[in-house]
């Protein structure tokens, strides 16, 4: 399938000049990608069942395909519906525990040169939307220039968001990973709007498309900068 048409299937219609602009800074960089939840944790859950841990994996799976196209290596910490932990005698919440320490070592050995940790958010005022990229500015400077980009690319390519990037987060993957990393919030599972375009395949390569270029304009940016 050429590459035209699979970005076209998600609504993102490319040109061959456009995506050789946008790829190049891409080209041997190793991303790690972190689909939030998963296993007996579904992560938020909308008023129709859709459940985050699925919506993560789909978008994250859609990122690491288009990275892989673009000659950069994606490793994800989950591949499929279950957590990273196996079988444990550990109760729900020592599990989680186990499971988020275990992808922090596993991204951390990897060397990946940032971490893109996916979910999608739920909040008690169902009017509240929109995607948004948070990052912690105590950890890694370059994080901020990161989820700047990453989210006017969100902002430009979806139309779906007015939000901005953002360091009100406290979450532990980007607190103990040892790269410069962002977690996508990809919209409200608590807004019907937002439900409805999180479970649409298309909708769900729009937004991967978006981080991607996202990454690559970053990467760009660093080759730059370090001239
Ligand atoms: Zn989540």
């Amino acid at each position: 399938m050429c590459l035209a048409m699979f970005l076209a299937a998600g609504g993102v219609t490319v040109s061959a000049e456009h995506w050789a602009a946008v790829v190049g800074s891409l080209r041997g960089k190793v991303v790690a990608i972190d689909p939030g939840h998963g296993g007996i944790d579904p992560g938020a859950i909308s008023g129709n069942g859709l459940t985050e841990d699925a919506v993560n994996l789909a978008v994250s799976q859609d990122l690491a395909a288009l990275l892989e196209r673009s000659g950069a290596t994606a490793i994800l910490t989950r591949q499929g519906g279950s957590d990273s932990v196996g079988t444990t005698d550990a109760g729900p919440s020592e599990r989680k525990r186990i499971d988020l320490r275990q992808r922090v070592e596993q991204i951390n050995l990897m060397g990946a040169d940032v971490v893109v940790s996916i979910h999608a958010n739920k909040f008690s005022d169902s009017t509240q939307r929109g995607s948004q990229t948070f990052y912690n500015p105590l950890r890694f400077q370059e994080s901020q220039l990161l989820a700047t980009m990453v989210q006017q690319q969100l902002q430009a390519i979806t139309k779906e968001t007015g939000r901005t990037a953002s360091d009100q987060i406290d979450h532990y993957l980007l607190n103990h990973t040892n790269m410069p990393g962002i977690t996508v919030e990809l919209g409200f599972l608590s807004n019907a709007r937002d439900a409805e375009l999180l479970a649409n395949p298309k909708y769900q390569q729009r937004l991967a498309y978006a981080i991607f270029v996202g990454l690559a304009q970053y990467f760009a940016r660093e080759a730059r900068d370090a001239e």
